[in-house]
């Protein structure tokens, strides 16, 4: 079985994108407990590396790594453990809440512009980019980044996620160039 809710998430996204295909690189943020890496081996992708704060157990042939995404020495990491520039940087990175709105709302949106900042930088050209967010969330700023750099920027809620949250997907294809 699977192990987090999550996966039905990004089987659906998938489904409709077609990311996980074999000879595709995929880097996986925020992976724990492993759902989304379940997936995307179970599709194909043989090339992938994950990091989360806390362990995961392995999903093979992943390469997975216990780090903090916020540590300048992460990117780098991450990159040289896949052997190149990846097809696909996808995030279900949430943080830890507060209960403080603005906080909580901050730090989200923080992981976002980090996640895309990181996209736009390692992608190759046509690459993906796949983030979990909050509808009404203050993305203007990141999806307006994104917009310059990628060919289509959109928004998806698939039906695993419940229909009561605010969680929606950013799901920006076609990469550019930087
Ligand atoms: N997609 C995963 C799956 O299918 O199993 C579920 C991911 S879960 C919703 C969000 C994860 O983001 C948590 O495991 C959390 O530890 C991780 N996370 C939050 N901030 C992080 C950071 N700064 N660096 C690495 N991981 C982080």
């Amino acid at each position: 079985g699977y192990r987090s809710r999550a996966a039905f998430k990004i089987s659906e996204i998938d489904e409709k994108f077609r990311f996980f295909k074999k000879g595709a690189r995929v880097i996986d943020l925020g992976c724990a407990p492993g759902g989304w890496l379940q997936i995307a081996v179970e599709r194909g992708v043989t090339q992938l590396v994950g990091v989360d704060l806390l362990h995961v157990d392995p999903v093979e042939p992943a390469h997975i790594i216990e780090m903090d995404f916020t540590d300048p020495a992460c990117p780098p990491r991450l990159i040289e453990l896949l052997g190149g520039a990846p097809d696909l940087v996808m995030s279900d990175m949430a943080p830890n809440t507060v209960g403080h709105r603005e906080t909580d709302h901050l730090r989200i949106v923080g992981l976002i512009e980090i996640g895309a900042e990181f996209a736009i930088e390692t992608l190759r050209p046509g690459g993906a980019f796949v983030a979990k967010a909050f509808q009404g969330g203050e993305t203007a700023e990141v999806i307006a980044r994104l917009k310059k750099h990628f060919e289509k920027v959109q928004h998806f809620k698939p039906k695993a996620s419940r229909q009561d949250s605010s969680e929606v997907f950013l799901v920006a294809t076609g990469f550019k160039g930087r």
